[in-house]
């Protein structure tokens, strides 16, 4: 069953074995496992159902109605913008279907870095498979890389550069290109059509329009959610109370951290160490057009510049981006006359992004509501240096796959390169947060998996270190940034903790 809380008014108390909190990456792979298991289970998700009769393709409608702040949530100096879902399915309804698995010199590190000794590639192994059978992981084909993904690529041959064509969760793809409006042909495989709809079928129910308020605790035991009824401004319309022997907090790494500290649970860590996964971009313009937003928005990925086995801690990767018109015209500079001159090429224009493995650490803390909350983040000197030296990749592979003029969307005023000029102009201009656009679609970490309350919030199984029975199962567990695309690992970690809660079913359930 998937219902609105909202369309059916009044207010419900509900009983269940497992409340699941958000239907995302992490929320639906939990309600889906425990579901078909047996075990009754109540989701509750903040967001609508939409499906793919409502995804119209139009920016101006699908931005306010599926994400976060209506796509404008940012960090408190409006330095970093951070997409997140607020939907059925959460984020993977707008993901760009990059599916890997998680690098193994990071599970190493974890392992050997931060005692997660059980994190190894052969334990994660059976939660891939699944996982990846579920979302119908497979490689893009040939055919499928599009115009804007083939002239990447071809710049980075010709500078020797490494990259590889990736594996995607796609099935029956029409290669329309508006996977971050939400895929109205049903052939992206996020949770919308694949976790969520098992778990209804196995008997979960999933309740939209239905936002955790708080999470509560008793005796060192988690006892039950409190929710409201709401619609897209946030307003209460209604209650709802879940008592259940165990929650699973899925809200990802913004939410679920200001939600436990709103209910005053797990520890000092929580909302720390916030990963974010900044991005920057370059855009390049060519003389013929090249409607870079047709097609499979992203196959191609550039890995020369990050080596996880030398060193597991930092690098990027670079990634081909295309936008529609709303959300270019909002990342490229100037104003007036200027800005026009820039959009006037709009269909001439490849966008190629850096996507630094950060090591900067921000905090998450509760703010005015539910629905703003307090997002601090500072890049350190590290990291930006790294950011600008990606930028000048860009440019480098931009120019090589033929592009006339690259543009650096610094503000006030952006930075134009025309070829044979010296990209390393952007590293003297440098970056700055507040000079130029800087966007996160990863936030992560700010419940992060340790071996003790002191370093962390939650064990190496999800549960929160002193609540028994309150277990997190998404970004925010992660025990550093990742360094890689990680819908994989937020689900493959999300079945392992749905495994982990089942195998411990007898005494969670006593
Ligand atoms: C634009 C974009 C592109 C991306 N591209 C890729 C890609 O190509 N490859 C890749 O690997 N990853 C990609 N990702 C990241 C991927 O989608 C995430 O890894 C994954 O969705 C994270 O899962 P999650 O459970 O942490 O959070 P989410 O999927 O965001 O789910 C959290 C859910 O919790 C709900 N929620 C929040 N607060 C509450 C509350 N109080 N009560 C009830 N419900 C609540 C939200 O509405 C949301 O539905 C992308 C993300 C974005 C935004
Ligand atoms: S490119 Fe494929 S997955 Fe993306 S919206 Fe179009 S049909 Fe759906």
């Amino acid at each position: 069953m998937i219902a609105s809380l909202l369309e059916l008014g009044g207010d419900r108390v509900e009983r269940a074995d497992v409340c699941v909190i958000g239907s995302g990456g992490g929320g639906a792979v939990v309600a889906a496992e425990l579901s078909t298991a047996g075990l009754d289970v109540v989701v509750l998700e903040q967001g609508h159902h939409w499906t793919a009769k409502d995804f119209t393709q139009r920016e101006d409608e699908m931005l306010p109605r599926l994400f976060e702040e209506a796509g404008m949530r940012a960090t408190r100096d409006g330095s970093v913008t951070i997409l997140q879902g607020r939907n059925v399915g959460g984020s993977t309804v707008h993901n760009l279907c990059y599916a890997f698995r998680t690098p193994d010199p990071i599970l190493r590190m974890w392992r050997e870095e931060h005692g997660l000794t059980s994190l190894t590639p052969e334990a994660l192994a059976p939660s891939f498979a699944r996982v990846e059978k579920n979302l119908r992981v497979k490689p893009i084909r040939e055919d499928e890389i599009n115009t804007l993904n083939r002239i990447i690529r071809s710049g980075a041959e010709t500078l020797g550069y490494s990259g590889f064509v990736t594996k995607h969760n796609r099935e029956g793809c029409v290669q329309s290109g508006y996977c971050i409006l939400g895929c109205s042909y049903d052939a992206k495989q996020s949770m919308l059509v694949t976790y969520v709809p098992k778990a209804s079928a196995a008997g979960a129910r999933i309740y939209a329009d239905a936002r955790c308020d708080r999470i509560e605790a008793e005796g060192g035991r988690v006892q039950r959610v409190l929710g409201s009824a709401v619609g897209p401004d946030g307003t209460p319309h209604g209650s709802i109370e879940v008592s259940a022997r165990a929650v699973v907090l899925a809200a990802g790494a913004v939410a679920s951290p200001d939600l436990l500290q709103r209910s005053g649970l797990g520890g000092d860590r929580v909302g720390q160490d916030l990963h974010l996964h900044p991005s920057v971009m370059a855009a390049g313009f060519f003389d013929e057009e090249l409607h870079a937003y047709r097609g499979i928005p992203q196959s191609y990925y550039i890995d020369q510049f990050i080596d996880l086995e030398s060193d597991p801690h930092r690098g990027y990767v670079l990634m081909p981006i295309a936008g529609f018109p709303v959300l270019t015209a909002t990342q490229m500079p100037g104003f007036g006359r200027d800005h026009f001159a820039q959009m006037r090429d709009f269909s001439r224009m490849a966008g190629l992004l850096v996507l630094l493995h950060d090591r900067s650490a921000g905090q998450v803390r509760p703010g005015d509501s539910l629905s703003r909350p307090r997002i601090d983040y500072t890049l350190s000197a590290d990291d930006r240096r790294q950011l600008a030296e990606g930028l000048v990749h860009c440019a480098e592979v931009l120019f090589a796959g033929g592009a006339r003029r690259v543009v650096i969307p610094f503000q006030p005023e952006a930075l134009v390169l025309q070829r044979g000029d010296d990209p390393t102009e952007i590293i003297r201009r440098g970056v700055r947060q507040g000079e130029i656009t800087i966007a996160s679609t990863h936030p992560q970490s700010t419940c992060r998996m340790a071996t003790s309350s002191s370093q962390g919030v939650v064990n190496p199984f999800g549960e929160v270190f002193d609540v028994r029975g309150l277990f997190v199962a998404d970004m925010s567990v992660f025990p550093t940034s990742l360094g890689a695309p990680p819908q994989i690992t937020t689900a493959a970690l999300a079945d392992r903790t749905a495994h982990h809660i089942l195998a411990r079913w007898p005494e969670l359930s006593a």
